[in-house]
């Protein structure tokens, strides 16, 4: 099924991500992993793509587990350092396996520095996207503007033109503090930006995410989160616990304020997963 049609109406989505092995020889356990969490009856599940494209066939087969459990796939998929050749390759192989959903990424300029290849920025894969088939596609969103960008205000901008080149839905990068969220779905709207935006959650349950988390996204760690991080940085069971309640509160006030997509990053841990869905049972009605 196509992203877009699950996501019209207004009934409250709940979809994960999962992210596949850099090695093949990991590929089993990713599948087994992605399955214990399709069980749950997300909304649809989306796959991540190696940094720099570099396990494509991996991305597809932990897809195809998805599938294989009946839930909805989405393909990631990064053009930064790609070719056009390769994409189109990356593309029919999709196809062939039934898939209809791509996010579409620039994904992370190489660390060395160097040129791009074929692509320079998302929106230009996007186009490529609708030229090779009939996808659904999705684009990435930063509700704190991305780490690169000058302002929030050239964020949106370059935003506006990205999902003007035919983008069905948006995903947003983790956020911690969901008055950053409100102000980004706020300043989308007003920029004419009124495709479905699916929030993006990380429930932090491991000290060690925190600081990563943080380097990665560029988001900023609201104290009430920290605090909790410092308190609990050397007792895993508690920080789990912390992270978990935390990530359903946010959940809990999403929803409350009208939110109806929720995108949660389960660093494929199905056990963390289920503890979410388990916390929201009255509130998210998975599978239906
Ligand atoms: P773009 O939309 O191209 O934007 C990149 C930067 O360029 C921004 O600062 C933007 O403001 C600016 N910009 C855009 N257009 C122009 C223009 N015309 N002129 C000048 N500046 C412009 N990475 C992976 O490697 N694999 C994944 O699977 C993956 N999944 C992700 C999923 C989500 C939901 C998110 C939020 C991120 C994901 N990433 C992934 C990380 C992503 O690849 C990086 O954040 C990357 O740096 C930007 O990708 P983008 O598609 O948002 O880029």
């Amino acid at each position: 099924m196509r992203i877009s049609t699950i996501l019209s109406g207004d009934r409250v989505r709940l979809s994960c991500e999962v992210f596949p092995p850099k090695k093949f020889d990991g590929i089993a356990h990713a599948c087994e992993t992605a399955k214990e969490i399709a069980a749950l009856k997300p909304a649809y599940m989306s796959v991540t793509y190696g940094a720099a494209g570099s396990t494509p066939g991996h991305t597809l087969a932990v897809a195809k587990a998805v599938a294989e459990a009946g839930v909805t796939p989405l393909c990631h998929l990064t053009c930064v350092q790609s070719t056009k050749a390769h994409v189109r390759q990356v593309l029919a192989d999709m196809k062939a396996a039934g898939m209809e959903n791509v996010l579409a990424l620039r994904g992370d300029l190489p660390r060395e520095g160097g040129r791009c290849t074929d692509f320079t920025y998302a929106a230009e894969l996007i186009d490529f996207i609708h030229a090779q088939g009939d996808f659904c596609v999705g684009a990435a969103c930063y509700p704190e503007g991305h780490p690169e960008s000058g302002s929030r205000l050239q964020d949106m901008e370059y935003l506006k033109r990205k999902v003007d080149t035919g983008v069905d839905f948006l995903t947003t990068q983790m956020f911690f503090d969901n008055a950053i969220l409100y102000n980004f779905l706020y300043r989308a709207l007003k920029k004419g930006i009124d495709v479905p935006v699916c929030a993006g959650i990380m429930p932090i349950c491991d000290p060690k995410q925190v600081a990563r988390a943080v380097q990665l996204s560029g988001s900023i760690m609201p104290p009430r989160f920290a605090a909790i991080a410092d308190r609990f940085a050397h007792d895993p069971a508690a920080m789990a616990q912390a992270g978990i309640a935390y990530a359903t509160e946010q959940i809990i006030d999403l929803v409350a304020n009208g939110v109806t997509h929720i995108h949660l990053y389960t660093m494929n841990k199905p056990w963390i997963t289920r503890a979410i869905v388990e916390n929201l049972s009255s509130i998210i009605h998975m599978g239906e």
